[in-house]
């Protein structure tokens, strides 16, 4: 079994990348098991075309969690991938991190982690408590970074790639630097910045994904790219992460920059 995360800021792209990730491996004949670790819980919606299933958190709050069956939390959508969404607390009280946890050691009880591969889809803004168990307890060996070329979003992979470097020290740790997925902003010489990014960090880009407008077009039917435009392009591209991940053997332990250095060389790019 393969586990994978992808980590990035908030809006960057994870959610679509793993949805579209999930379709194309689960074309490929593979049992996948995708959970969402974001308080925004729309991670695995086109999957489940559009419907908004209910999350670990808000079951907890209701019933406990002696009496949760695998049915409640694990739903089936397209081409069978297995969805989960962790959820979040209320608006104001509690901590965001407690509904990864609580998700974790649910299924973990339920026996429901297995599959061919399992995608944790993780919010990566803060780096703290329940966002960091995905690649902190030796579940995700794999970790991805998506980014564009904006400054706060490389800032918050290169502090991602702080966690890892930190929690690769740690003598059970198993958690490495997969690679860096840029989904594109389309800003000026963005592809040759996320890419000397990727290298400064000991990593390398494992994809570019460009941004185009399919995907808000499959978004409004609900669907995840794979199913809404098979033939297109956007698709493809998605395909060929999936192959790319599967194989990929370039694990890395990441060398973060620090935040003065990540500025200058953005600058080089930008200034081009
Ligand atoms: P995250 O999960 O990181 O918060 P989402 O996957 O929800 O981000 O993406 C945020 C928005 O950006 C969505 O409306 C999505 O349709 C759009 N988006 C993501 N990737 C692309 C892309 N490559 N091209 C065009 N739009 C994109
Ligand atoms: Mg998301």
């Amino acid at each position: 079994m393969k586990q994978i995360a992808l980590y990035g800021k908030g809006g960057i792209g994870k959610s679509t990348t793993a949805a579209n990730l999930s379709a194309a491996l689960a074309g490929e004949g593979l049992d996948i098991l995708q959970i969402g670790c974001d308080p925004k819980r729309d991670s695995t919606r086109m999957l489940m075309h559009g419907s908004w299933i209910p999350t670990v958190l808000d079951l907890i709050r209701e019933q406990g969690d002696r009496n949760i069956t695998t049915d409640e939390v694990v739903f089936r959508g397209f081409r069978g991938v297995r969805c989960v969404e962790a959820g979040g607390p209320e608006p104001g009280i509690g901590c965001a991190g407690r509904g990864i946890i609580a998700t974790f050691q649910l299924l973990e009880r339920l026996g429901a982690l297995d599959g061919d591969v399992i995608l944790y889809d993780v919010l990566g803004d803060v780096v703290c408590g329940g966002f960091a168990m995905p690649m902190r307890e030796g579940y995700a060996q794999e970790v991805y970074l998506v980014t564009s070329g904006e400054l706060m979003s490389l800032y918050a992979a290169n502090n991602i790639a702080k966690a890892i470097s930190r929690l690769s020290k740690r003598a059970r740790s198993r958690c490495r630097l997969g690679g860096v997925i840029c989904n594109a902003k389309n800003m000026e010489g963005e592809r040759e910045l996320v890419d000397e990014f990727a290298r400064r960090i000991n990593s390398a880009m494992i994809a570019y994904i460009p941004r185009d407008r399919i995907v808000q077009l499959a978004e409004l039917h609900r669907q995840t790219v794979i199913e809404y435009a098979p033939d297109s392009g956007q698709a493809g591209v998605y395909r060929q992460l999936a192959a790319d991940i599967i194989r990929n053997q370039r694990m890395s332990i990441p060398t973060p920059l620090e935040m003065d250095e990540l500025e200058s060389f953005a600058l080089e790019f930008v200034q081009v």
